[in-house]
Order: C-alpha cells, then sequence, then structure tokens
C-alpha cells in the first residue's frame, strides 16, 4: 500500500464569517519573518520575552491576511495581500481567490486600508498592470494624496522606502480611472470607513454592520500580536507618524474593548477574527472559536 502523501501546506487559506447578511472570508497570503528590530518605543528584548513566554516564533512571524467581502451581487476585496512584492512566500491571493471560484473579473471594488506593499501589492502584476479589470478601488483621500505626491518620493531616504513609494504610485496608476477617494460614511450598504491615521496618513478600518451583527476589519492597528496588545505603546518602524500610530492603537483597542465590537486585522494570527478586552494595563485577543457552518 502506497503511503498517503504527507502534506506541506493547510488544506485552505480561506476562512469564513458571517456579518449578517454579508459574507466575509479572511485569506491568507502567507506569512513572513520579521524582526523585533522593527519596533519603535520597545526594547527588542523584551519583545523577546514576550514572544518565548507565549511560545511564539522568534524571530517573529507575522501573517498577511485580506478579506472577500459578499453583499448581494458584490463581491469586494479589503486590501489584496503582496502580489510579487514579498517574494515567493507570499502573494496567495490568486490561487486562494481561484479556491473559492471566484475570478479577477468578478471583484467589484477594493477596500484599501492603506497603500502598503503587503496590502495593495496584489493589485498589479509585475507590468504595472491591475489585476482585477473591473475593480473600482475606494481608499482613503489622504493615503492617496500621501503617496501620489512628489515630495513622498523624494523624501524616501532608502531603498525599501522608495519601493514602498513606488509600488503604491504604480497602484495608483493603474486603477487611475476608477479610485474613489474617501474620507468618511458609507462605500457598500453596511460598509463604512474609519478613519485610523497614523501607520500611513489615510490608514483606515473598514466597519461592517448588518443583522445587529458587526466586525472591524481595522487594517494595521496590530503589526505583532504577542507585544502589541499587552504592549500597545510599541511602535512599528514603518509608522510614516510613530505618535498619531500609537495614540490611534490606544483609541481603537479602547473602543473595540468597551463596544465589545469584534474585530480582524491583516497582521493578526490567522484566521484573525475576535474580540479585545482589557488585561494587566494593555490588552488581549480572544479569537473566535472555530465552527464548522457558515
Ligand atoms: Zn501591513
Amino acid at each position: 500500500m502506497p503511503t498517503p502523501p504527507r502534506p506541506t501546506a493547510q488544506s485552505s487559506g480561506g476562512h469564513h464569517f458571517a456579518i449578517g447578511d454579508i459574507m466575509v472570508t479572511a485569506l491568507n497570503d502567507g506569512m513572513f519573518t520579521g524582526s523585533f528590530d522593527f519596533l519603535t518605543h520597545f526594547p527588542s528584548q523584551e519583545a523577546e520575552a514576550l514572544h518565548r513566554a507565549a511560545f511564539r516564533a522568534i524571530p517573529p512571524r507575522l501573517a498577511v491576511n485580506n478579506f472577500v467581502l459578499r453583499i448581494g451581487d458584490t463581491v469586494a476585496l479589503v486590501d489584496a495581500g503582496c502580489g510579487s512584492a514579498m517574494g515567493p512566500d507570499m502573494g496567495r491571493l490568486t490561487a486562494n481567490l481561484d479556491a473559492l471560484g471566484i475570478a479577477a473579473a468578478d471583484i467589484g471594488l477594493v477596500l484599501a486600508t492603506h497603500l502598503h506593499p503587503d496590502h495593495v501589492g496584489g493589485l498589479v502584476d509585475g507590468d504595472g498592470k491591475a489585476v482585477f479589470p473591473n475593480a473600482e478601488l475606494v481608499v482613503h483621500e489622504a493615503d492617496y494624496r500621501f503617496w501620489g505626491d512628489d515630495a513622498t518620493l523624494a523624501g524616501a531616504t532608502s531603498d525599501m522606502d522608495r519601493g514602498f513609494v513606488q509600488l503604491a504610485r504604480t497602484t495608483i496608476a493603474a486603477y487611475a480611472k476608477r479610485t474613489r477617494v474617501v474620507t468618511q460614511g458609507e462605500v457598500l450598504p453596511g460598509v463604512s470607513i474609519v478613519p485610523e491615521p497614523g501607520h500611513t496618513p489615510g490608514h483606515s478600518g473598514w466597519r461592517l454592520e448588518s443583522g445587529g451583527d458587526q466586525l472591524l476589519i481595522w487594517g494595521d492597528i496590530v503589526h505583532m500580536p504577542g507585544v502589541q496588545f499587552p504592549h500597545p505603546e510599541a511602535g512599528m518602524g514603518f509608522d510614516v507618524d510613530g505618535a498619531q500610530a500609537i495614540a490611534t492603537r490606544k483609541r481603537i483597542m479602547d473602543m473595540v474593548a468597551t463596544d465589545r465590537l469584534r474585530v480582524a486585522g491583516m497582521h493578526l494570527d490567522f484566521p484573525c477574527f475576535g474580540h479585545v478586552t482589557r488585561s494587566a494595563g494593555g490588552y488581549a485577543f480572544v479569537p473566535e472559536v472555530w465552527s464548522p457552518s457558515v
């Protein structure tokens, strides 16, 4: 008898969660190995100790997630993962959509949390062309302006920073004729933007409400769950405005803990749905219990 093949990957990078009539599917775009040196206002040694105590990877591994929303006949994405921007282990969006039977042409909107490469890299191909031929790009006006501004490119001080700006500009160009900039309000029935500035000027969450149920897809409020839940004062070197990003994280965590508002995030551990509770001067993440039915 031949031995059944040993698995080398999870059977699915998708996880469904219904918010009233809105079907949300989290898609894992991959995980990458980061560094505690990404952190600001927080000692690397202390971060490593937190990871060791919580049986987390050292060096830290960061999930990258994005989301499919199905609302009536509309299929929308919230962010699009890395594409080819962060190496061959990332950029699983096309494969994940294939597994759901969703073609690129089916995507009607892309709601961006911000224009960093791990969020919009999947929107353009290697030639800088739009991957989603029918999708309207919806983004906060402040992010659109910031990344499109020549001064942002001129002010980039490293190859990595320049790469960030160039990919954002490529994305803006690819979707130029079908981009909607917003600052507030509803963009689809039950889906509204929540400005969360700091990580980038227009960094935003997307709040879903349907049938009395709610979810805040909060983008990059947290990059390292093992550190930034207990210590929301820990910043990220990629934050455009570090002090504002920390203030926004504290404000959003206070809000979702107080309101018992369910959250999901681009760098929360997959499948990334859960609640935030207050704990020992900081916060803790309580994952949703897996359920076979949706
Ligand atoms: Zn990110």
